[in-house]
């Protein structure tokens, strides 16, 4: 028997329509590149999003097309993404500080129609100029610049609306439509598709506004600092509208002291952010016992791991709380999240900020199975090590044209690459990358964990530690630090720091000092190219 209830497809443009019915009083501030700030709502969100959405169908987008975008956290760039997918085409985010090769391997691939730039991003265009894709109809510029040399029409977001007037019905689309096309940041060969659905992306901005995710509500103030071309901002563009908050939209000045005015200026409750970030912002706030917050916003993090040391800084020192999430492409990209249980409600501060570096346990729609070498299930120790496969409603089931990628199992699951452990509780700690465990003897060693270990040595800045070829014991760990400026660390101090809180066998074998480490486009460690670096490294 069925039940008896309405059926409506879940729609990015349902999110949109909430908001502008429900939550006129929420503010929508966007910063511009110079810092000045322009303020609206979400009715005039919802506005500007179907005119753009009518001048798109009069440019001749259709459904299912990609319109890619290339731009900062921006009220502009808000209004291309409710409008390209609430009208049914396919809105891909690129990120601009991609090499020059994948940003056209990205275009490419995605047969992009139309590519919206922010005047600030155009020279990563220029340097494309002759690789766009023949798909590509038209380049728009989402705000005033000269016009550039590009082999496409180039118009202007705003003069591409002007005629428009907003008189506009989001049309009803199936829920498992595409709505929106995410690459992964390809650290491991060329970067890969992943197709969101509306159904997928409005379930999964559901489960961001829970209280053990973000705690998103309607009088929250949300700055996204994650940026809008990283999968899309970690859902705050549509969770915010689901809970109806305020939404700060930063731009591209993502500097401690900017950040620190908007947060202060907008009483900025909740924000997301990748470690680097929050990492120097603590440092700012640091270095000027009058910078302090009148209200201590909730910070989210994620992308990498945090160290301790940070997340301790904030709460102890400033009285603000950072839950630490893991997350993917190819999982929209919330996997899970470390929040308190009935079983830890209860801990002090203390242990309650060491089990804070763990990445915590997936949300309702999510699920997780941990496979050993044997394929078998791994204890819930903290020690034994699994490769994490998971499943759910916002997990992607494959990649962009490549139908057959061996990360989806024929039984329904992804494997997401991350080495973990697991805990009594259920919460997961990433213990490396599959690709990146230093194989001693047969045995793992997390370089994770050395490098975690290492940065808590007050001289050092930064820290990655690989498997470089050992005759004996195939590989051993090198640790490369970069000193912090005006310090002069030795090996052994540094050596010292890790000794008695790994097994012997973990120590490296050797400490280089390097000049920089080298990171890819979303500021992460970029383990294959250091790898590269030292691949005729010899430790006899
Ligand atoms: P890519 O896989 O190309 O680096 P993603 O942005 O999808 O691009 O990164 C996902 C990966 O980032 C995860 O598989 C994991 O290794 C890492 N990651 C994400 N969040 C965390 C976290 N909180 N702690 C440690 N690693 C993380």
């Amino acid at each position: 028997m069925l039940g008896l209830m309405q059926e409506h497809p879940l729609l990015v443009s349902s999110i949109l329509r909430h908001a502008a019915r429900h939550h006129a009083g929420a503010k929508i501030v966007s910063v511009d590149p110079e810092g000045a700030a322009t303020r609206g709502t979400w009715p005039e969100v919802e506005h500007g999003a179907k005119r753009l959405a009518q001048a798109l169908a009069r440019l001749g987008v259709r459904r299912g097309d990609r319109v890619a975008t290339m731009s900062w956290n921006s009220r502009a760039h808000l209004e291309v993404y409710y409008a390209v997918s609430g009208m049914g085409a396919v809105l891909h985010t690129v990120n601009p500080r991609l090499f020059a090769d994948q940003i056209a391997y990205i275009l490419a691939d995605a047969e992009d129609v139309v590519l919206f730039v922010d005047p600030s991003v155009l020279p990563a265009v220029q340097a494309v100029a002759n690789l766009l894709p023949p798909s590509l109809r038209a380049v728009v510029l989402m705000g005033p610049a000269p016009r550039p040399d590009l082999p496409v029409p180039v118009l202007d977001q705003a003069a591409l609306t002007a005629a428009e007037d907003g008189d506009y019905a989001w049309p009803l689309l199936e829920e498992r439509a595409a709505s929106s096309l995410c690459y992964t940041s390809g650290t491991t060969g060329m970067p890969k598709g992943v197709l969101y659905s509306h159904r997928s992306t409005v379930l999964h901005a559901m489960s961001a506004i829970q209280p053990d995710v973000f705690a998103l509500a309607a009088r929250d103030v949300a700055m996204p600092v994650v940026p809008m071309f990283h999968v899309n901002a970690w859902s705050i563009p549509y969770a915010s509208a689901m809970a109806g908050s305020s939404l700060v939209l930063p731009g591209p000045k993502l500097d401690p002291a900017s950040l620190f005015k908007l947060f202060e200026e907008e009483q900025v409750t909740f924000s997301a952010g990748v470690p680097t970030i929050w990492t120097m912002l603590l440092a700012w706030l640091r270095a000027d016992p009058a910078r302090k917050f009148t209200a201590p916003p909730r910070l989210v993090v994620g992308g990498t791991a945090l160290p301790v040391a940070i997340t301790a800084g904030f709460l102890r020192e400033y009285g603000i709380p950072i839950l630490h999430a893991w997350g993917m492409t190819e999982l929209s990209p919330l996997g899970a999240l470390n929040s308190r249980k009935a079983e830890t409600a209860d801990w002090d501060e203390a242990r309650w900020l060491d089990y804070s570096r763990k990445q915590g346990r997936p949300p309702f729609g999510v699920d997780f199975r941990i496979l050993d070498a044997q394929g078998q299930p791994i204890a819930r120790d903290e020690v034994a090590f699994g490769e994490l496969e998971v499943q759910g409603h916002w997990v992607a089931a494959s990649y962009f044209n490549h139908p057959n990628d061996p990360a989806f199992s024929a039984d329904g699951w992804f494997s997401t690459g991350d080495v973990v452990t697991e805990d009594a509780l259920g919460a997961v700690e990433i213990v490396d990358r599959a690709k990146d465990v230093i194989k001693s003897g047969g045995e793992w060693i997390s370089s994770i964990t050395l490098e975690n270990l290492a940065l808590a040595h007050p001289d050092v800045a930064l820290a990655a530690a690989i498997g470089v070829h050992h005759p004996k014991w195939d590989e051993r760990p090198l640790l490369l630090v970069v000193k912090k400026p005006g310090t002069s660390p030795t090996p052994e101090s540094i050596l010292a720091v890790l000794e008695g809180k790994i097994a012997k066998w973990w120590m490296p074998d050797r400490v280089e000092f390097v000049e920089t480490l080298p990171m890819t486009a979303t500021g992460k460690l970029w383990k294959a190219e250091l790898k590269r670096q030292f691949k005729d490294y010899r430790l006899e």
